[in-house]
């Protein structure tokens, strides 16, 4: 259904720069994070929820500065008691940079509609998700008849850089003062190309290293003189593809590593042999790992338990006696936690509401890169999480995307259809409303109260 206030409120918050990380221009994208999270207080404000600005610094070389961060909270029926449903919203309204602004059709901070869609840096990603909620949330606490629910809404602006001075210390505030959500709604692009396909329970962590390999540069024609690490990589390589874990579950993929990028060489020289050889690798990795363990893994297989298959190739005993000349580093303190949330009540309510709404079987899964749900795991361990936001691709223009490589999160020509962004937001209310219900039963059967009288 046309929603006339959210569409306006989206292009609103679309058409602030809120970018990160904030460059050299610092003060000006300061002051743009300021005006987003002005932008959604004024909504709260307005339908009386009571909020927080609150500015998170330090810890971070990658971003010295300080952050905006926003928390807001609406009790509708006081008497909420702690087992009581405490739903959390999740967002960020900080968007990566546009990158190239002359490859865009129009320019990225300014909402442009064209046939039933907006385009704008962070439409996907995920400033149309933060403004259904804050719209649904306000749309919801408007009749307050029969209603009875906790609703909290964390919005950061320090989710795509160094996530350090957002979610992370919002959810540690929340529970020093004995804020104790239920249930969370991280609201994260989480279909493919249609709103409301899946819903993510999870995602697995990110460990990024490096290996690197010593050798002696010199001249080609002289093997002699000289030790070529290239012969010993694709023995690492080997090695390190070869890994294995079979530790994920229907929603979870396994544990798997990828070299990302290897770095040795120079290709416009024809007789000198490199001196050093620098390789990437990423491993993603499910709830079933430790960061450590897996390093230790890593560090075993290099150089101490060589699978059988390694033992047998041509050259074996080179690889073995060269060991030393390698090493390996894992940059354990930008690890990106893995969570899993088991689908319970809040998944299957929203699949229950999907398939009202949208007449779509929506799947759980727990696929795709990592967001600020990791952070809830740490604090609130009884929480169920589910992420439910718009489709990655930006979603489909009659059917089909006509282009993949614009149009879904971080590409050029970001964009959001209407008719989604309005069906997230009747989604948010609906699972608003399926969950004050379960309050009302679960208060009146414990203490007898009427809470349709009580309000804020
Ligand atoms: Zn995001």
């Amino acid at each position: 259904m046309f929603n006339k206030e959210l569409i306006i409120n989206t292009k609103k918050l679309l058409s602030i720069s809120s970018e990160t990380p904030f460059g050299e221009n610092v003060d000006e994208k300061y002051a743009e994070c300021v005006r987003a999270m002005n932008l959604c207080s004024n909504i709260l404000d307005d339908m009386g929820a009571k909020f927080v600005n609150m500015e998170f610094a330090g810890d971070s070389e990658k971003w010295p500065y300080p952050v905006p961060n926003l928390y807001g909270e609406i009790n509708i029926c006081n008497n909420t008691k702690d087992n009581d449903e405490f739903i959390l919203y999740m967002g960020h309204i900080d968007v990566v940079p546009p990158g190239d602004i002359n490859a865009w059709t129009s320019n990225p901070f300014e909402a442009r509609e064209e046939n039933g869609f907006l385009y704008a840096r962070g439409a996907t990603d995920m400033k149309a998700s933060v403004m259904s909620f804050l719209m649904a949330m306000k749309d919801f606490a408007k009749k307050k008849k029969n209603k009875n629910l906790k609703i909290g809404v964390a919005i950061t602006g320090d989710e795509e850089w160094a996530a350090v001075n957002g979610s992370d210390k919002i959810l540690r505030c929340m529970k020093e003062q004995g804020l104790k959500p239920t249930k969370v709604i991280v609201g994260e692009p989480s279909s493919r190309e249609e709103l409301g396909t899946n819903i993510k329970v999870g995602r697995r962590g990110s460990l990024i290293g490096r290996v690197s390999i010593k050798g002696n540069q010199g001249h080609r024609a002289y093997p002699d003189l000289y030790s070529n690490p290239n012969r010993l990589f694709p023995f690492v390589n080997m090695i390190l593809n070869s890994l294995q874990w079979n530790d994920g579950n229907e929603f979870m993929a396994n544990t798997d590593l990828e070299v990302n990028a290897i770095d040795f060489g120079n290709l416009n020289h024809t007789s000198i042999i490199p001196g050093s050889l620098e390789a990437m690798y990423s491993v993603r990795f499910t709830d079933k790992q430790k960061p450590e363990d897996i390093v230790n893994t890593l560090n075993e297989a290099i150089f101490f338990k060589h699978p059988e298959f390694v033992k047998s190739i041509p050259g074996y005993d080179y690889y073995r006696n060269h060991l030393s000349s390698i090493s390996l580093i894992a940059n354990l303190n930008s690890v990106s936690l893995p969570y899993y949330s088991e689908p319970n009540v809040l998944a299957n309510l929203a699949q229950e509401v999907i398939k009202e709404k949208l007449k779509i079987d929506a799947k759980v899964d727990a696929f795709g890169g990592a967001t600020d749900g990791r952070f809830v795991h740490k604090y609130f361990p009884d929480a169920e999480i589910i992420e439910l936001g718009l489709p990655e691709n930006g979603g489909l223009i009659n059917g089909i995307n006509p282009d993949v490589s614009r149009g879904g999160m971080h590409q050029i020509d970001e964009r959001a259809s209407i008719t989604d962004i309005e069906g997230l937001h009747d989604l948010y209310v609906e699972i608003l409303n399926k969950l004050s219900e379960r309050n009302t039963v679960s208060i009146q059967r414990k203490e007898g109260l009427d809470c349709t009288t009580m309000t804020l």
